[in-house]
């Protein structure tokens, strides 16, 4: 590890509404995101402050300066590669459609015509309804955090929700949300770990030899497993 970074603390922005990747849980942040980026700092000598916001606001935060490393399920997209530079990736994921329980007419983008389709601001989901929007008819409500857009559709309030896989499937199954996902992923990505575009290639190749130190130890399977049922 670096000696240069020894010592060094940086500012981390998370999105804690987002299990199994991070929550909180008894006043402590937890889950995958947060068990890596503090074993890769532990491995590579480095500390860490979380600073906890809406997903939408994670970017925009880097931007200005507040934050030198993103961690939140964030999918490694080419629009968000003009702002930052990605780690290698660490998690495979991708948007699924998710309706009420109770909804048995809606199965695939097919039957979307009319309907109110709820996605969180800033997000791959977001852009994935915007530019599916004209060609399937529906209307779509932007919420700023993933429990919100849950209960919409959980209540009644909207139709349908995009969200990624594990996250979904990870609520539905730890809570009582009337919820289900319907047809196959609609996309498929990858998360990565961000800094700020070009400015940060030492700490980048730190994130990513601890990353791959946690592969070859076992302690990322470890990690995954802890969260996530095989
Ligand atoms: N993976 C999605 C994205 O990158 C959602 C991330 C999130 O909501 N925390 O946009």
């Amino acid at each position: 590890s670096g000696e240069s970074s020894e010592g060094e603390t940086y500012t981390v922005g998370i999105d804690t509404t987002y299990p199994p990747f991070e929550f909180e849980e008894d006043g402590e942040y937890t889950g995958i995101d947060i068990d890596l980026i503090n074993a890769i700092a532990d491995n590579q000598g480095f500390d860490i402050e979380f600073s906890a916001m809406d997903f939408g606001g994670i970017i925009p935060a880097m931007q200005a300066g507040q934050l030198d490393v993103a961690i939140a399920g964030m999918s490694i997209t080419e629009d968000r590669k003009e702002i930052v530079d990605f780690s290698d990736p660490y998690f495979e994921a991708g948007i699924s459609l998710v309706v009420n329980e109770d909804n048995n007419d809606i199965t695939s983008l097919e039957d979307l015509e009319g309907k109110t389709v709820v996605v969180k601001s800033g997000t791959t989901g977001a852009d994935f309804a915007r530019e599916n929007q004209e060609e399937y008819g529906f209307e779509i409500t932007q919420l700023d955090d993933s429990p919100a857009m849950f209960q919409e559709v959980s209540n009644g309030n909207a139709d349908v929700l995009f969200e990624d896989y594990p996250v979904i499937a990870y609520a539905i199954a730890e809570s009582d949300l009337d919820l289900k996902v319907v047809g196959d992923r609609l996309t498929g990505d990858e998360y990565g770990i961000a800094v700020l575009k070009g400015e940060n290639a030492d700490l980048l190749d730190q994130i990513n030899a601890g990353l791959q130190e946690l592969r070859d130890s076992g302690e990322y399977d470890e990690i995954l497993n802890k969260y996530i049922a095989e």
